[in-house]
């Protein structure tokens, strides 16, 4: 099998110690897409001159890919961005955290530009925005990415009868079928109405609205969790998902710091 040398635009996901001196990384790449990757020597002091290999750093990526193989080699990481402000706020890291968990329990090892695209930019906005926006962040950038790896819930109509919905009705969210339900078609369903307010909500966030403001976070982070565990992660969920609500729960969001936040390792989320 004939091995090449790829270069391609890429982020950091996750690092696991593979030995005293190798790590297993796994990258998002714009060429081809979601790669685990072998790199030796990357443990030893300094990394490239850096201080250490960050999670969530963005740049060009260069490494010998044969296809027959899970894990190709390392060969170089040219680094544009380093994700360090992300790495400093706990709460950051987490979001930022539940987009990398996203893509490395659904995509697939094949080019998706409109997924690198998101995700990077996902990251950017974690970084950016202020400590108080980072929820909402994390919600309008979770949804959608979790509408490109091809699980957009249906808004616009009852996913049972198909008649539009009033504004003011009160509705239900089918999570097999994945959409609203209409007062008419939710008689036989469990739990109680929703206000049509919040998918209203949720309807402009996917529409690329990312400054929608929402009237309640904790209802819409509920709804994005339970989507995903229903659609994408199976009965596992996402663990850093179930610790950014805890954090949120907290209130405060001074947790900054300079270390590594260390708690949430890849071996952690894995
Ligand atoms: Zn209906």
């Amino acid at each position: 099998m004939i091995m090449s040398v790829v270069t391609t635009p890429s982020v950091l996901l996750r690092s696991f110690n593979y030995s005293e001196t190798s790590q297993i990384l796994r990258f998002y790449t714009l060429d081809l897409g979601l790669i685990g990757v072998m790199a030796k020597g990357v443990r030893r002091g300094s990394f490239q001159g850096r201080s250490s290999l960050n999670t969530f750093s963005r740049g060009d990526l260069t490494v010998y890919v044969k296809s027959t193989r899970d894990l190709q080699t390392f060969k170089e990481f040219n680094i544009r961005e380093g994700g360090q402000s992300l790495g400093r706020d706990v709460l950051r890291f987490t979001a930022a955290s539940v987009l990398a968990e996203l893509v490395l329990t659904h995509a697939e090892s094949e080019p998706g530009r409109e997924i690198f695209e998101c995700l990077t930019k996902g990251l950017k906005k974690l970084e950016n925005v202020e400590s108080e926006g980072v929820g909402l962040s994390l919600l309008s950038e979770g949804w959608l990415l979790v509408s490109l790896l091809g699980y957009k819930p249906q808004l616009d109509a009852c996913v049972k009868c198909k008649d539009r919905i009033g504004t003011t009705e009160r509705v239900q969210f089918d999570f097999e079928y994945g959409g609203i339900v209409c007062s008419n078609c939710s008689n036989n369903m469990s739990g109680s109405l929703e206000d049509c307010s919040l998918f209203e909500e949720l309807r402009a966030l996917l529409n690329g609205s990312r400054e929608t403001p929402v009237r309640d976070i904790r209802s819409h982070l509920q709804l994005l969790n339970d989507f995903t565990l229903y659609h994408i992660t199976g009965s596992k969920g996402l663990r850093s998902f179930r610790f950014f609500t805890s954090l949120m729960s907290f209130e405060s969001r001074s947790f900054s710091n300079d270390d590594d936040p260390g708690f949430l390792t890849g071996e952690d989320i894995e």
